[in-house]
């Protein structure tokens, strides 16, 4: 399949670009935003401490992680782990991805609904992204198609995961940008700054969504051709 000359063409070139695009992007806005240091000097640590403090949040640690852009939040050991260039950096990259992390903690507080579906989904999709493509194969190899749609429905569970995740993903990002000028940690034309760094990351998002799109439209356009 992956030898299909219509899969190069109309699903691995296309998602290739996208991807690489989207994280040179990222990449970049991020970079440039690391040089920019903030008025209030807060570090990415400090940025996360005060707002879950503001928020009235408790038992939430914020800690350092190795390596770039790994930032996440656990909800299970209700973490915040700040990558090395976001804990100590007073800098509005720093105080962006450090305020999202945080989003996604008032998410969990809140059970935010799409967080609880994404969590949920975590588990089928494991099993989805393997399986799926394996069945697809074994169906159109036997040339039993009800096996193949099989796969397509468990390599449907995997879009649905990234789809899912864009709300998630948004809707963090909005509540940082909000709380990052509300307690004024950035201060007019710095909130622009954190803007781009967050806009940048959420196209990331937009691209994986899109290459489980393609990928499930071509194996459908698979099976289809052998009717
Ligand atoms: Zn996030």
């Amino acid at each position: 399949m992956f030898f299909d000359p219509l899969y190069i063409l109309l699903v691995a070139i296309p998602t290739g670009i996208l991807t690489f695009w989207a994280q040179s992007r990222v990449k970049g806005t991020y970079r440039k935003y690391s040089q920019v240091q903030s008025t209030m000097g807060m570090t990415g640590a400090q940025v996360a401490q005060t707002i879950l403090a503001k928020k009235g949040v408790q038992g939430i640690k914020v800690e350092p992680i190795a390596g770039e852009l790994t930032d996440h939040y656990d909800p299970r050991a209700k973490a915040v782990r700040l990558s090395q260039g976001i804990y100590g950096s007073t800098s509005l990259s720093a105080a962006a991805v450090a305020a999202h992390e945080c989003g996604h903690v008032l998410q969990d507080v809140e059970g935010y609904k799409f967080m609880n579906l994404r969590a949920a989904l975590v588990p089928v999709v494991n099993l989805g992204s393997s399986l799926g493509p394996m069945l697809i194969m074994a169906g159109l190899f036997f040339n039993i198609l009800n096996l193949a749609w099989l796969g397509v429905i468990f390599f449907a569970s995997v879009l649905l995961f990234h789809v899912v995740t864009l709300p998630v993903e948004f809707d963090a990002s909005r509540r940082a940008l909000r709380l990052v000028d509300e307690l004024g940690i950035l201060q007019g034309a710095e909130n622009k700054g954190a803007r781009a760094v967050l806009s940048a990351a959420a196209l990331t998002y937009v691209a994986t969504a899109f290459t489980a799109l393609l990928n499930l439209l071509y194996y459908i356009s698979l099976i289809n051709r052998r009717r």
